[in-house]
């Protein structure tokens, strides 16, 4: 069957309500679409400004019969959503990405053991379903104990020394199924946002340094200040990955540098925390490429414009000094080539995801100095 082009003003469908979608719907309202997002929070960032919000659980049958019945194409923003609620959806209109290769990126060992049947590059690895499979083998240790599911934001994860720390930690996450991954001395992070549409043509952004705080993405900068060599191969890497996935709809892709190595660590099915500087600072953002995807529409330019550093906003900012108080948003906004954005959440949790700005300009340095000193300002 030839894929038709869907046009505006036709209703899309997204399946999850955080910023991710948020930023979905508002690429989609510029494009001249409509959106019914699903989220069962009824304060949700991108339920509160989409056209309809059906606020129920993910697996929703009158939900989900609704969405089937209402929207021309559908995608999702949150990699939990059950994949059968993909599959469901996917008998009567369109859904990218597949419930299969969302079902890989929602467990770390069908991932991992994707990539290495794939021929990508992994760091070593262990499954483990029971903890006799916990290694004894001193070469597998200091090692990070990873729940298989659910795990985001450094969430699920212990750091072990040794296999007495790792049976520990392993009964600490309740004997879930995990998998255990040497600890690697890491140069740098890197990550490749893409896009890859039904005709597997594929744009992907320009490869972003990603730096983590507590686990949780702190900063990117695009483009990355690594080899052009390094930079490449990421591009490569994460094409070949998109394509032996099948995959179609945007894609987020994670690398650990380890000298000149580059080793995928997990991926993202849908836009991605370290694509946020394309909103700024590409022709084409990863959401409206998201929109683009879904609708048949061809594939936008990814091509960078602007040097650019994202900061993310945590609800730590809020509480910073043990002190409830608003950030100094009038101080971040004195710079004049900073984009902020904010998702709208009410409660500023620890770790909580509330808001980013990205500073563009043409001088990497002074975009990275301009970038640190309003994050300072911020508190
Ligand atoms: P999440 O789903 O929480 O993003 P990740 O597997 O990406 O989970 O881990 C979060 C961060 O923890 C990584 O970006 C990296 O900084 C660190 N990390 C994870 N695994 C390893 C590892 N094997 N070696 C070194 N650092 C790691
Ligand atoms: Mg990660």
């Amino acid at each position: 069957m030839m894929p038709t082009v869907i046009q505006p003003p036709a209703m899309l469908g997204m399946l999850g309500g955080g910023q991710l979608g948020r930023f979905f719907v508002i690429a989609a309202h510029e494009m001249g679409y409509k959106v019914t997002v699903l989220d069962p929070d009824k304060h949700s960032p991108a339920g509160m400004i989409a056209d309809v919000h059906l606020c129920a659980a993910y697996d929703d049958a009158a939900a989900l019969n609704t969405m089937a019945e209402t929207c021309q194409a559908i995608s999702t923003e949150f990699e939990n959503v059950p994949a059968e609620t993909l599959a469901t959806l996917a008998q009567s209109t369109v859904v990218h990405p597949s419930a299969d290769a969302v079902a890989i990126a929602q467990h770390r060992i069908k991932e991992k053991t994707f990539f290495k049947e794939a021929g990508l590059p992994v760091g070593p690895f262990v499954p483990v379903l029971a903890e006799s499979d916990l290694p004894e083998n001193g070469e597998m240790y200091p090692a990070v104990l990873k729940v298989a599911r659910f795990g985001y934001d450094g969430k699920g994860q212990a750091r072990v020394a040794n296999p007495e720390e790792a049976k520990a930690a392993f009964h600490a996450f309740k004997q879930e199924v995990c998998v255990l991954e040497k600890m690697l001395p890491l140069d740098l992070e890197v990550s490749v946002v893409l896009a890859r549409d039904v005709h597997g043509n594929i744009a992907a952004f320009p490869t972003a340094e990603n730096s983590h705080l507590n686990g949780i993405l702190d900063i990117s900068i695009a483009p990355a200040r690594c080899t052009e060599v390094i930079k490449a191969n990421a591009q490569e890497l994460a094409k070949k990955l998109a394509t032996q996935l099948n995959y179609v709809g945007v894609l987020g892709v994670e690398f650990f540098v380890v000298g000149n190595q580059l080793l995928v660590n997990e991926i993202a099915p849908r836009p991605h925390n370290s694509g946020h500087y394309t909103i700024d600072a590409c022709v084409t953002n990863q959401f409206e490429q998201q929109v683009r995807v879904i609708t048949g529409q061809a594939l936008g330019s990814p091509r960078l414009h602007s040097k650019a550093v994202m900061v993310n906003i945590l609800g730590d900012s809020w509480l910073y000094s043990g002190q409830q108080s608003e950030p100094a948003w009038d101080k971040a906004f004195a710079h004049g080539d900073l984009k902020m954005h904010l998702y709208g959440k009410q409660e500023p949790r620890k770790g909580r995801k509330m808001g980013h700005f990205t500073v563009i300009g043409e001088d990497a340095q002074a975009v990275l100095n301009s970038a640190r000193v309003a994050r300072s300002e911020l508190h």
